[in-house]
């Protein structure tokens, strides 16, 4: 009889537990082979790939550890299929469904030619929480809006299923995956992404990270144990590491969202004063992310809200490369932008300040904020970034009201009221006081006192916030007046 061969393939699930369809592959073959294709010109960010590079050699010397193996290919993702399919010939094919760019377009890819080839292309869906259309209002149509989509979400959750930890219920099995590759460069790292991890950028913001599966597993621990509880009240203030900072695991499916969902219960079974429900609520904001991905995928580049399609954003480089730098003389803004520079990563709070300042006070279109966030975070990821955005500049679902424009100084008085974070990320006005270090233009004598020259050590601000938040709203309403 013919040996069933199956091919895995790997697109942001870079884990070996918690991943039905390894483990479905493993069950059913005889061979399995485990596979990413890397197409460099569908990369998400240079940040989101020296991020990518780390986690597949990760996964490499996990399948190793276990007898096993990952083949990388690079090149256009077609093509990449295509010579991997004919050389090993599989029967099947198993991936898990994802959304955004650049996976709805790779999917389609490999529909065709497993289509014209009689391959049989299996997705699962198990990267999601919840099937796509399963959770709809009472006119069968998506939630738009979080709250009732939390709430419906919330009675569902008792339905959702656990998935099986091990890959295999028999020792050995991964062993199956030990198939050679049809040249030697197929197990190795391939050349574009080796490139980027060997930058010294790459390196500097890596070494904030404990990258994979293993590194993912101890993150979530170490929140569980040390800021769980807290996370609620501690979560908007960025000088205190209280969020899990597991985005970046997520995204590149390190850990399985809803292995920590079962975890959670599991743990507060044991402990019932444990607070899970303000941070599994965190999860359910990026279900809710990845539905709307499903649903609407071209809101990647255009506004949810159509009638944004005709405002009048401002074209300026220049505003837009302070802000990049992080040089506006806003010190919250700056010191986020320079964590985001330095870590890869920034705190959410300060990712709607500095969204709100570009699109909002600089009148810049939200999606060149997305650009810069999809090339410099290691967690950007297509659902998360976009819907992030777009509610920040206000033409998303559920999105901010175009009158609420965040007040980086309020805020930054509010959620970082000893200046620590700003201290920590624009040393030039460290010396400041807590009171005068979220506007130092507000505060010149004392400035002088501590020898800072505004304008020499430290920038006056890009823009007036309150002529801008005026000129802006403005905008909005003529906007409303177009439509
Ligand atoms: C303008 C803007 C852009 C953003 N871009 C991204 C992005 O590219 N990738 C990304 O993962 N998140 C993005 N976010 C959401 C959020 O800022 C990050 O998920 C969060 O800061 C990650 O830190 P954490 O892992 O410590 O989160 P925690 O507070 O510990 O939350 C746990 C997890 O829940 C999810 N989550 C938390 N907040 C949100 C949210 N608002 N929307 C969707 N999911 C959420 C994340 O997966 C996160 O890891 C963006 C937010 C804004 C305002």
């Amino acid at each position: 009889m013919k040996e069933k061969t199956t091919l895995v393939w790997c697109q942001r699930e870079l884990r070996l537990q918690h991943f039905p369809a390894l483990q479905s592959a493993l069950q059913s073959s005889d061979k399995v082979i485990v596979a990413y294709f890397h197409d460099p010109e569908m990369a998400i960010g240079e940040a989101n790939s020296a991020w990518l590079a780390k986690s597949l050699l990760a996964l490499q010397t996990s399948l190793r550890e276990q007898g096993g193996e990952l083949i990388m290919l690079e090149g256009k993702f077609a093509d990449c299929l295509k010579e991997a399919l004919e050389f090993y010939r599989p029967q099947q094919v198993f991936y898990s469904f994802e959304v955004g760019t650049p996976f709805f377009g790779q999917q389609n890819q490999a529909l065709d030619f497993c289509q014209s080839r009689k391959i049989a292309l299996q997705p699962f869906f198990s990267e999601f929480w919840f099937d796509p259309g399963t959770i709809v209002n009472q006119q069968n149509k998506p939630y738009v809006v979080f709250t009732p989509f939390y709430k419906a979400a919330q009675k569902k959750l008792s339905m959702l299923q656990p998935l099986q930890a091990e890959p295999s219920n028999q020792i050995g099995d991964l062993g199956k995956t030990k198939v050679a590759g049809k040249f030697d460069s197929w197990t190795k790292l391939p050349p574009n992404l080796q490139e980027i991890l060997d930058k010294p950028w790459a390196q500097k913001i890596l070494k904030h990270w404990n990258v994979g599966e293993t590194g993912a597993w101890s993150r979530l621990h170490h929140f569980i144990e040390n800021h769980l509880n807290d996370y609620d009240e501690d979560r908007d203030f960025p000088a205190l590491e209280a969020t899990s900072l597991l985005s970046p695991h997520l995204h590149f499916g390190e850990i399985s969202s809803r292995a920590i969902y079962f975890e959670l219960q599991a743990l507060k079974e044991q402990d019932p004063s444990l607070n899970i429900d303000p941070w599994v609520r965190q999860l359910v904001w990026r279900e809710f992310a990845r539905l709307l991905m499903w649903y609407f995928p071209n809101t990647e580049h255009s506004p949810f809200q159509t009638k944004f399609e005709q405002m009048a954003w401002d074209v300026g480089p220049q505003d837009l490369s302070v802000w990049q730098k992080g040089q506006t003389g806003i010190p919250i803004v700056d010191a986020g932008m320079r964590q985001l520079w330095e870590t890869g990563f920034m705190h959410n709070r300060v990712r709607m300040i500095v969204a709100s300042l570009l699109t909002k006070n600089l009148n810049q279109c939200w999606l060149e904020g997305k650009h810069w966030f999809d090339d410099t975070l290691v967690d950007a990821d297509p659902s998360n970034n976009v819907m992030g955005w777009q509610w920040v500049a206000g033409c998303g679902v559920d999105a901010a009201p175009y009158y609420r424009l965040f007040n980086p100084l309020r805020q930054s008085e509010r959620f970082d009221p000893d200046g620590e974070y700003i201290r920590q990320w624009v040393p030039e006005i460290k010396a400041l006081s807590a009171k005068a270090i979220h506007a130092p233009w507000e505060n010149l004598k004392e400035c002088h006192i501590k020898g800072i020259a505004l304008g020499k050590d430290y920038p006056r601000p890009i823009v007036d916030l309150s002529e801008s938040r005026k000129e802006h709203l403005e905008r909005v309403e003529s906007l409303k007046q177009v439509v």
